[in-house]
C-alpha cells in the first residue's frame, strides 16, 4: 500500500521517441543470444548491465536508458497488448506449484520457489506480453549475503536453516506487476465530528462527560498518482511485497527477452484488468485519507467520496526477486531479497527445540519474579 501515497506532479519517464537509443545492431527478442567467440548461451549480468558469456567472458552491453513508455489504458482492454508466448515456455512445478516462464533458448531447469527440477512444459497461459523491466542490480552473491545476514538473525530457526541459505541455492526470479498512473477528481461529502466535554457534580464528585459535535463537509478533491504497484501473482505475498518495498519503477526499461537469459519469470495469476481494480482500490482509499487529512476532526460519521479517473496509462513491469527456499518438516518456506535494493522478507522455519529452549528461560524468569513478588508481600 506504502505506494499509493506516492503522488508526484509530473514524474514521467523521457519518452522515447526524443531519445532513441543509441544504433546499436537490433536482435530480434526471439533470437537466442549467442556468444560471438564461442557461441555459448549469453546470460544477463546485472554487473555489467548486459549480457555476458558464463564461458569465455564476452560482454555485450545494454542500453541504460531504454526507459519504458506508459502504456496506453486502452491496450488492456484489446489484443494489441501482444503475447509473450513466441519467446517464451512455461513450466509448471509438481511439487509446489509455481509457475514459471523463461526464454525459448533456455534448457528447463529446476524451479525457483522450491529448487525441484519436476518442472513439465504447459502450452497454454502464456499470458501477455511485458511492457517493462526493472534490471537486477544486484548479484546472486550479493543477494546471498544479504540473505545469511537475515537468518542468522531469526533465533527460533533451526540451525540448519541458516547454515542452507548460500547463493547456489537461490534462484534470480522476475515477479510479474502492473503499474497505473492515474488523475484524480473526486466529489466528497461527508460528516465529520470532534470531541468537547463537559463537567458535572455527581455525589460531590466531578464528573467529566465526553460529546460529539458533528459537522457536514463537501468538495472536490484532486491527486494524481503515479506508479501505483499491484503484485499480480499469488505465490509471493503482497504483504511479503510490501516488506521489501520500494521497487524504482519509474527506472523500468523497456522489456526485452534478453533480461531473462539466465533468470525466469512468474507467470501472472491476475491480468492487468484485475490489478487495476485493485490500483483503483489502492488509490481510493488514500483519496479519502488526504480529504480526512484537511480537516480536523475525531470522529468520521461518513464519507461518500466518488472518485474518477483519467489519463490513466500502465505498464506490465516484471520486479527483480532472489527467490530462497527451505523446506523443514514438510513445508516450504520461501524468502525473497529485492533485486535492486537488497531488502528480505518472507518465512522462516521455528525449530520447536529453540522455541522450547526460550519459553523455558522465558517461564523460569516469570517463575523467579512471582516467588520474589509473594516473598515481598509476605506470602512465604
Ligand atoms: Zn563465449
Ligand atoms: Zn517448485
Amino acid at each position: 500500500m506504502s505506494n499509493g501515497l506516492d503522488i508526484k506532479d509530473d514524474l514521467f519517464n523521457p519518452p522515447n521517441q526524443e531519445n532513441p537509443p543509441e544504433s546499436e545492431p537490433e536482435r530480434a527478442d526471439t533470437e537466442t543470444a549467442k556468444c560471438p567467440s564461442c557461441g555459448a548461451n549469453l546470460v544477463y549480468s546485472p554487473e555489467i548491465h548486459g549480457l555476458k558469456c558464463p564461458y569465455c567472458g564476452t560482454e555485450e552491453k545494454l542500453a541504460e536508458d531504454n526507459f519504458c513508455e506508459e502504456q496506453d489504458f486502452e491496450k488492456l482492454f484489446t489484443d494489441r497488448a501482444g503475447e509473450w508466448a513466441e519467446e517464451t515456455k512455461v513450466f509448471r512445478c509438481t511439487n509446489c506449484g509455481a509457475t514459471t516462464v523463461i526464454s525459448r533458448s533456455e534448457l528447463s531447469k529446476e524451479c525457483a520457489f522450491c529448487g525441484t527440477s519436476n518442472i513439465v512444459e504447459r502450452e497454454d497461459m502464456s499470458g501477455m506480453r511485458p511492457d517493462a523491466v526493472l534490471p537486477f542490480l544486484l548479484t546472486k552473491e550479493n543477494a546471498g549475503e544479504r540473505l545469511k545476514a537475515w537468518a542468522k538473525k531469526k533465533i527460533f530457526a533451526p540451525s540448519s536453516f541458516k547454515k542452507s541459505v548460500k547463493p547456489e541455492k537461490i534462484y534470480g526470479n522476475y515477479s510479474p506487476s502492473f503499474t497505473f498512473d492515474s488523475d484524480t477528481v473526486s466529489p466528497y461529502v461527508g460528516r465529520l465530528g470532534k470531541y468537547y466535554y463537559t463537567t458535572r457534580m455527581v455525589n460531590g464528585k466531578t464528573v467529566r462527560t465526553r460529546h460529539i459535535r458533528y459537522y457536514n463537509i463537501s468538495g472536490t478533491h484532486r491527486a494524481r498518482f503515479d506508479d501505483v504497484l499491484v503484485q499480480a501473482a499469488n505465490n509471493i505475498p503482497q504483504k511479503t511485497l510490501d516488506k521489501i518495498q520500494p521497487f524504482d519503477t519509474n527506472n523500468s526499461q523497456e522489456y526485452s527477452a534478453d533480461y531473462l537469459h539466465g533468470f525466469s519469470a512468474t507467470q501472472y495469476d491476475r491480468d492487468g484488468k484485475e490489478c487495476w481494480k485493485v490500483a483503483q482500490s489502492i488509490m481510493y482509499e488514500n483519496v479519502k485519507k488526504q480529504i480526512l487529512a484537511g480537516y480536523s476532526y475525531d470522529v468520521v460519521g461518513y464519507l461518500d467520496v466518488r472518485m474518477n479517473c483519467h489519463n490513466i496509462t500502465y505498464k506490465y513491469v516484471l520486479l527483480p526477486l532472489y527467490v530462497g527456499h527451505y523446506k523443514f518438516k514438510q513445508k516450504l518456506y520461501n524468502f525473497f531479497v529485492n533485486g535492486r535494493n537488497g531488502k528480505v522478507a518472507g518465512k522462516s522455519p521455528l525449530s520447536p527445540i529453540r522455541v522450547g529452549f526460550v519459553v523455558l528461560i522465558a517461564l523460569g524468569i516469570l517463575a523467579g519474579i512471582i516467588y520474589w513478588f509473594i516473598s515481598q508481600n509476605g506470602g512465604i
